[in-house]
């Protein structure tokens, strides 16, 4: 395994680099900064989608025949850690990391023909129903019913937890359409647009809502709503083949180039902040050692990373090795939003509501204490949710225990 960078990697880096200047404008830096998660919000989301798609850089799984960039593992990584080094969101999402990779597995020519080009270029915007009340991490209890009717499905259930689903155009779901065998099998994978008849999305109210000013999951109510045949991914009852499939693309992602980009944030507040006796908190004994333990954690995590994605250039899968990238990722993500928090003392405290009408999550006060300090609390909070989406903590390591240690 050759860890090392090659000269037209460093080319393809000074590229990214370039485009990032260039196109992440003012307007767009200065909307993410007042916003208390760097959400951009819909409108800004996609107009950055745009610009990556123009340049071919979105969709960057995806091969070049689907009009991927048809980057190498080490060009995915290099592009991955550019941009979060910069701060500038990836562009990509549920459709393009998702959905698509099952499009292209399983779907028809008319599938991939309809809705490949549209969610790459970011004008399809996709939710995923997976998660019902009461199926979640035994996600195959699912019972949302999709009756044949003869040229279509009809609807009848909810499904929960919804990522915006107030945004989406479409969703990507999994419906019960038979309940007379095992309950992996009768579920089949469905594609639906959002403007059908019949679907109502309530918001759900989660801790963080006031403080990151941002709504982000709902439940989604079913009421006879019309699926056309046409829009059945896979085989019907085999929809399990295709939800398990999509699962590795949700939690294969690179966590290092965004922790790195955050333990360097810490760093740099900890040069600003005083520990209890009055020493910059960089040189505090007691922080320094948090600060390394955490270094040593991340590089753990990047070298890993680099080997899994190493294998996947030479023909690999990333199988069950995802479970153990999002477990580590996203530990050691809260490990260090806590760090965060702690740095900052207690002007992480002040709990901030005036954002604007849109619930976009912009902020028009100014900040109180540095500005550093405004979003490390709703991050805090609002990460709490990625140890939980996903597959929860618990269940990558039933994973990890039966798969990756035989057990
Ligand atoms: C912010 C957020 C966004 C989300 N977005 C989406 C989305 O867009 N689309 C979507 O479909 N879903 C989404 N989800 C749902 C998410 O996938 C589920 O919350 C997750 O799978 C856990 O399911 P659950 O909430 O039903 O909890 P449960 O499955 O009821 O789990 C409760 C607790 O029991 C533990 N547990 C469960 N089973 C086991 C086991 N076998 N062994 C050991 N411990 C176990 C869990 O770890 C957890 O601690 C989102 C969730 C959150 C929090």
């Amino acid at each position: 395994m050759d860890l090392a960078f090659s000269p037209e990697d460093e080319a393809f880096r000074q590229e990214v680099r370039e485009f990032i200047a260039a196109e992440w404008t003012d307007d767009l830096a200065e909307r993410q900064k007042r916003s208390k998660t760097h959400h951009l919000g819909k409108e800004a989301t996609i107009a950055w989608q745009q610009k990556l798609a123009k340049k071919g850089w979105m969709g960057i799984n995806w091969p070049k025949e689907y009009g991927g960039p048809g980057f190498t593992q080490v060009q995915k990584y290099i592009f991955d850690f550019e941009l979060n080094a910069a701060g500038v969101p990836l562009g990509e999402n549920m459709g393009t990391i998702m959905c698509a990779p099952v499009i292209m597995a399983f779907g028809t020519d008319e599938q991939k023909k309809e809705h490949l080009p549209k969610t790459r270029a970011g004008e399809r915007w996709w939710c995923q129903g997976y998660s019902e009340p009461g199926s979640g991490s035994d996600l195959a209890s699912l019972s949302l019913k999709a009756e044949d009717k003869g040229d279509h499905y009809l609807l009848n259930g909810s499904k929960t937890w919804t990522t915006f689903a107030q945004y989406a155009d479409w969703m990507f779901l999994l419906a019960r359409t038979d309940n007379s065998g095992k309950k992996q099998e009768g579920i089949s994978f469905l594609l639906l647009d959002m403007k059908t008849p019949g679907i109502t999305i309530d918001p759900i109210y989660t801790i963080d809502l006031p403080a990151i000013g941002h709504q982000e999951v709902n439940q989604c109510f079913f009421e006879d709503v019309k699926v056309p045949k046409e829009n059945l991914v896979g085989k019907e009852n085999d929809g399990w083949t295709c939800a398990k499939y999509l699962l590795q693309f949700e939690r294969g992602n690179a966590y290092a180039p965004r922790l790195t980009r955050v333990i360097e944030h810490i760093k740099e507040m900890a040069k600003k902040e005083r520990s209890d006796t009055g020493t910059r908190l960089i040189d505090d004994e007691d922080f320094a050692r948090q600060i390394a333990d955490c270094e040593r954690e991340l590089m753990a995590i990047d070298f890993n990373e680099r080997r899994v994605f190493a294998a996947l250039s030479t023909g690999g899968a990333v199988g069950a090795n995802s479970s153990m990238l999002k477990l580590r990722g996203t530990e050691v993500g809260q490990r260090l939003e806590l760090l965060a928090t702690e740095a900052v003392g207690y002007y992480v405290m002040p709990f901030e509501r005036d954002t604007d009408a849109s619930l976009d999550g912009l902020t028009n006060q100014p900040p109180i204490g540095p500005d550093y300090a405004a979003s490390l609390a709703p991050i805090y909070f609002n990460h709490r949710k990625t140890t939980i989406y996903a597959g929860s903590s618990e269940v990558q390591r039933n994973i990890m225990s039966k798969a990756i240690l035989g057990l």
